[in-house]
């Protein structure tokens, strides 16, 4: 009997994620990788969550607390919300899921940027949902054209800002003229997972959307700026209504003991986190610098990533970096998203770079 799937998971492509680096090694008999790829923190987990692993570890015969007591509770409190605001996920990435599977039923809509995180389409599929994608203008979204795309169809809105893979934001006044046209029956999504690398003075505060009882949920995440990709921790906060909702459908243990563990100790680890931002904006500047040398113009960025146009098929590029040891990643195109690394790594990326393409002159 011939397998019978489901042709909206059928037409999907699996999820391809950036290559380990002791793989690359193997492969290539390389002594040394570097991986410069997911947007993970270079300088590690935070040293606080490391330490209340070991906390954790006599426990682990037991589940966790699914309700995650203390964990919502001080995310609450950080952001001025009561505990029922507060959903955590195996990642955000699995709130993505619970929000997808909560709105849209077959055919529902969802509207998203053109060039913008993978997942929401992968999800809106998974969920037998229609993806609308709106392009993009100079890399940046197009909210008014997303605006236009709502129908009686649409169930929720992705904003992802700032926006992975481009590393562009929408500003507040953008933010507030889409949320004056959003009707009430579309959830917006604002998807923040660089929230804590964000510099520009114009980022909106999307969480006062959801304070003033708008459909929205704002989603953020352990697996950036606290290093905590490993663990899967992230959480959404949106209105009490809706996390009723998504808890229906939520698996009782999905945020395990370790990570609401470690995550909690991160969330006050203000010296880790200032450490992180103050190297990634620093970093950031030297290999914004050192891509203009080569010839290369990255897009503004408000993440811990930079995006560029290598002017040629971007697949030779990472292929010919990949041979040397360092992994970044190609989307689409002729544009590359490098992570902004240590320093020593950053410098051995933009002198492969510089091989790179002297070898193709
Ligand atoms: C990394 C990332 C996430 C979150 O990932 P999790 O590890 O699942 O929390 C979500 N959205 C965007 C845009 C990201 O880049």
């Amino acid at each position: 009997m011939p397998l019978k799937v489901h042709p909206d998971i059928a037409s999907l492509v699996p999820y391809v994620p950036g290559k380990p680096i002791e793989e690359l090694q193997r492969e290539l008999g390389l002594p040394r990788a570097i991986k410069l790829a997911s947007n993970e923190n270079p300088i590690g987990p935070s040293p606080k969550a490391l330490a209340v692993l070991s906390e954790t570890a006599p426990t682990l015969h037991r589940y966790p607390d699914g309700g995650a007591f203390r964990l919502r509770g001080a995310l609450a409190e950080r952001w001025k919300v009561t505990p029922d605001h507060v959903i955590l996920g195996n990642g955000s990435d699995e709130i993505l899921g619970l929000l997808a599977r909560t709105f849209l039923s077959p055919g529902d809509e969802a509207v998203m940027a053109e060039h913008t995180f993978v997942i929401y389409k992968m999800e809106v599929k998974a969920a037998h949902g229609v993806a609308v994608e709106v392009p993009q203008k100079k890399w940046h979204h197009d909210l008014p054209a997303m605006a236009a795309a709502i129908t009686d169809k649409t169930r929720l809105l992705f904003v992802c800002n700032p926006n992975n893979p481009t590393g562009t934001m929408a500003t507040r006044d953008e933010v507030a003229a889409l949320m004056a046209r959003v009707p009430d029956h579309v959830v917006v999504v604002f998807d923040e997972a660089y929230y804590e690398y964000v510099r520009h003075a114009e980022f909106p505060e999307s969480l006062d959307y959801v304070k003033a009882g708008r459909n929205a949920i704002v989603l953020r995440t352990f697996s950036k700026i606290y290093g905590l990709a490993g663990l899967r921790i992230g959480y959404g906060m949106t209105t009490p209504e809706i996390t009723n909702y998504l808890n229906r459908i939520r698996p009782p243990f999905n945020a395990n003991s370790m990570a609401q563990r470690a995550a909690l100790a991160a969330l006050d680890d203000e010296a880790h986190v200032g450490a992180s931002r103050a190297l990634n904006h620093a970093e950031m500047d030297k290999v914004r610098a050192g891509l203009l040398t080569l010839g290369f113009e990255a897009l503004p960025s408000e993440t811990n990533f930079l995006y560029f146009d290598v002017g040629r098929d971007g697949r030779e590029v990472f292929d010919a970096l990949l041979r040397k040891g360092i992994i970044v990643r190609h989307i689409d195109g002729r544009m590359l998203r490098v992570t902004i690394g240590l320093p020593e790594e950053n410098q051995l990326f933009l002198s492969a770079l510089a091989d790179v393409t002297r070898a193709a002159r």
